[in-house]
């Protein structure tokens, strides 16, 4: 490769100047718990313009994404012990959230396109299953037409992981909002970067009830929120509080990134779409397609290696790093919380789920941020494939 230096994938984008007169009011103030102000404390302005942005009837921020699948879970009144269907290919936080709160993960195989299988999904939604949490891994979205009708088949509730997804659609309708609860992160590496933080949203005015005051809401607290009265009759005194609250500083920082995320969410589907283009070209590597019905809001792409060895994968992956691109593939990193053989907090035997470790052997992660230049993807891209070429051989392509 040249010399230009390869292209930082990990900083995020510098959060808004405009944050900065809300944080040094908050800091002069000293107003930072979401319940001191008797009303319009930046947790519940950010509440109520994220459940505006999504189309939503409630939001409650809350510490994580993880902390917001849990309250979910929770909420949903689930028995000691209950099965909780979840993909297999998830980051490791999702089936200890289901741990958490007390539930047993059940894990769907998924396919080489990182999505549900639907075989193996209607097979294991038997009548022991509370809930189903579908996890849109890496931003990629499961067929959400097939899941909910076999899940209100059932009556099981759904609940969407879109820690990932903010922006994306299906036919249309906002990633989040199609589960009975949407769950987002606002962790660094995720489209709106608060270092950490989450938000879930519903229409469902009991389970925000009793989402609100389980993540802290103590004594009368929920009255600061735009949620009615009687919701909260049934649950006063009723549930613990797990005091999972949001701080107004984290709030500063994330709304004035609302308005930012449609640009991000463009420019980040553009830059792997262009990088995506390069890599298809590729006999070796292989970008599946969005499914028909999804426009996708991807800050990274993942691609398949195809027709390599174990040693192969390996090479790639080192001459890749020596062209100034790191790639992880997913299942040949040591302790990799994206494989779940390595997630051994379930209680009982794992399981074997051998297309999902099919694609971890071959699956690769490289980070594309939105803010990423054409000539930065243009170095990925070249990293990639150059690498693939030199490890497989340029003729080898074209079948000689
Ligand atoms: C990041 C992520 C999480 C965890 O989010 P936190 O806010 O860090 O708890 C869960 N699921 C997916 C798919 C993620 O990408």
């Amino acid at each position: 490769m040249t010399d230009v230096p390869a292209p930082n994938v990990y900083d995020a984008e510098s959060i808004p100047e405009s944050a900065r007169a809300e944080i040094d009011r908050l800091l002069h103030s000293g107003d930072l718990f979401r319940y001191t102000a008797p009303q319009d404390a930046p947790v519940a302005l950010l509440e109520r313009e994220f459940a505006a942005l999504m189309g939503s009837k409630y939001a409650l921020a809350v510490s994580s994404c993880s902390a917001a699948l849990f309250l979910s879970l929770k909420a949903l009144g689930l028995p000691r012990g209950a099965r909780v269907l979840i993909p297999a290919f998830t980051f490791a936080a999702v089936p200890s959230a289901v741990v958490h709160a007390d539930c047993h993960p059940v894990l769907v195989e998924v396919g080489r396109n990182y999505r549900v299988n639907l075989d193996d999904f209607a097979a294991k939604l038997t009548d022991d299953v509370g809930a189903v949490l579908i996890s849109h891994m890496r931003g990629h979205t499961s067929d959400m037409d097939a899941i909910m009708a076999l899940a209100d088949a059932r009556g099981v509730p759904v609940i969407e992981d879109a820690a990932h997804s903010l922006g994306t659609l299906w036919s249309g309708r906002k990633i989040g909002t199609i589960g009975k609860v949407g769950c987002f992160s606002f962790q660094s590496y995720k489209l709106v970067n608060a270092g950490e933080g989450g938000i879930l949203i519903t229409d469902d005015p009991d389970l925000i009830a009793q989402a609100v005051i389980m993540s802290g809401a103590y004594e009368h607290n929920w009255k600061k929120h735009d949620i009615l009265a009687e919701a909260f009759d049934r649950w006063q005194n009723r549930l613990p509080l797990y005091n999972l609250r949001m701080q107004n500083l984290s709030a500063a920082v994330i709304r004035p990134q609302l308005p930012e995320v449609a640009r991000r969410v463009n420019d980040g589907r553009g830059n792997h779409d262009y990088v995506a283009d390069q890599l298809n070209a590729s006999p070796w590597l292989n970008v599946p397609p969005p499914l028909a019905q999804e426009m996708r809001a991807p800050d990274s792409i993942q691609f398949n290696l195809d027709g390599m060895s174990d040693a192969d994968v390996a090479a790639f992956a080192e001459v890749a790093q020596a062209n100034g691109v790191k790639v992880q593939v997913f299942g040949m990193s040591t302790n990799n919380a994206r494989a779940f053989w390595n997630w051994q907090f379930i209680e009982g035997d794992l399981p074997e789920l051998p297309d999902t470790r099919a694609m971890l052997m071959r699956a690769c992660d490289v980070r594309l941020p939105a803010r990423l230049t054409r000539s930065d993807l243009d170095f990925i891209a070249q990293a990639l494939v150059g690498a693939a070429e030199q490890v497989m051989g340029v003729q080898r392509a074209y079948g000689t």
